[in-house]
């Protein structure tokens, strides 16, 4: 963030306000560690904040400070709406354009007041007053760490502040093993330490809580995964039905497109999950290198996201997804070769 965006948002900040703080869809780690650090301390500063998601989360982070007090639109409709009409300054956190917010799209949209967005994906939209976009940053999370430090926060991060951080920070690098991790992620991570993150408990509370029902999908995802050594591709299919018959829970499917990487010359990873109820196939896309995923998802899959790390959907059948996939992996042969 340059001084003068620094000194606009002490600007806003310097009476109390109605704030809200929004992450995209499908909110994960990062999103929701993101959002509820701010909010505390952006509570602390004397705002009336409120983090509002456009859909429920993952279990894995309903243990997360402060988890309790976050609004789900599709849920606390009436309440969610109220306090967005009250808002006089808008967060969006972890997200680049407004349609990454789902159903809160248009609401936001329409709004009037300020908006200041936090975010490290690529190419992100011009809806904010106050931008601080930074591709190179391992997560919101972190991002979220330096803002408080550039409005002079830095010793006000509490015990709960840096759980949340330290929580989106972990999940966003593959607990600090991509490339995205810098040395100053560590030093950060090692601050949030000193400053009461429970790093041992939060490792526990995200990754060892395992239900059957996920270890049961990731067994019949694994069991689908198709190798294609000459792209160094491998793909991943789980239809509505398969995900019905393990008891499917919202976040059984995190992280499992990962898997595809861990073969050796695989490079680009990719999985397709059905959703009935929403009409598409979602899709996770993972890379390793400079195949840039970002670019295949926004190209067709109607997604975006990181160079290694990216999402789309599609609104065909899984049939046909896998075939304009397959169609367009060709297309990249070469490419995908070279890596
Ligand atoms: P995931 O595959 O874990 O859902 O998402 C990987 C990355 O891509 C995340 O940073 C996420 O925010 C982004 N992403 C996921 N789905 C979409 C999408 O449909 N559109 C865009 N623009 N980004 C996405
Ligand atoms: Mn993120």
């Amino acid at each position: 963030m340059n001084f003068e965006d620094i000194n606009a948002v002490k600007k806003l900040l310097s009476e109390s306000r109605n704030i809200v703080i929004v992450p995209h869809k499908n909110p994960d780690g990062d999103a929701i560690g993101s959002t509820l650090g701010l909010w505390f301390y952006l509570k602390s500063k004397g705002h009336n904040a409120s983090v509002i998601v456009p859909n429920d989360f993952p279990k894995f982070l309903k243990w997360m400070p402060g988890n309790d007090h976050i609004l789900i639109f599709e849920k606390h409709n009436t309440q969610s709406k109220d306090r967005l009409k009250q808002a006089d300054l808008i967060f969006t956190l972890d997200f680049n354009h407004l349609g990454r917010a789902g159903q809160m799209e248009e609401l936001l949209a329409t709004s009037e007041v300020p908006f200041i967005m936090i975010d490290h994906h690529q190419k992100p939209d011009d809806y904010a007053e106050i931008i601080y976009s930074d591709v190179e940053m391992s997560s919101t999370c972190e991002m979220v760490y330096n803002f408080i430090e550039y409005l002079g926060g830095k010793e006000e991060i509490t015990p709960e502040i840096a759980d949340c951080l330290y929580t989106g920070i972990m999940t966003d690098t593959g607990s600090f093993k991509y490339s995205s991790t810098t040395s100053r992620t560590h030093r950060i991570v090692a601050d949030l330490i000193d400053r009461g993150a429970n790093n041992p408990k939060i490792h526990n509370l995200v990754f060892d809580t395992n239900t059957p029902s996920r270890l049961h999908i990731l067994g019949c995802a694994l069991k689908n995964m198709v190798i294609l050594e000459e792209y160094a591709t491998a793909y991943i299919t789980l239809s509505q039905e398969e995900l019905d018959l393990y008891d499917h829970k919202k976040g059984d499917t995190e992280g499992v497109v990962n898997y595809g990487l861990t073969l050796d010359g695989i490079r680009f990873a990719v999985i397709f999950i059905e959703n009935k109820e929403e009409g598409i196939i979602k899709i996770s896309f993972r890379s390793e290198g400079n195949f840039s995923v970002n670019e295949f998802a926004r190209k067709y899959f109607n997604g975006g996201g990181h160079m290694n790390a990216a999402g789309g959907k599609s609104e065909v059948s899984m049939q046909e997804t896998v075939d304009r996939f397959l169609k367009h992996l060709d297309e990249h042969k070469e490419a995908l070769s070279k890596l």
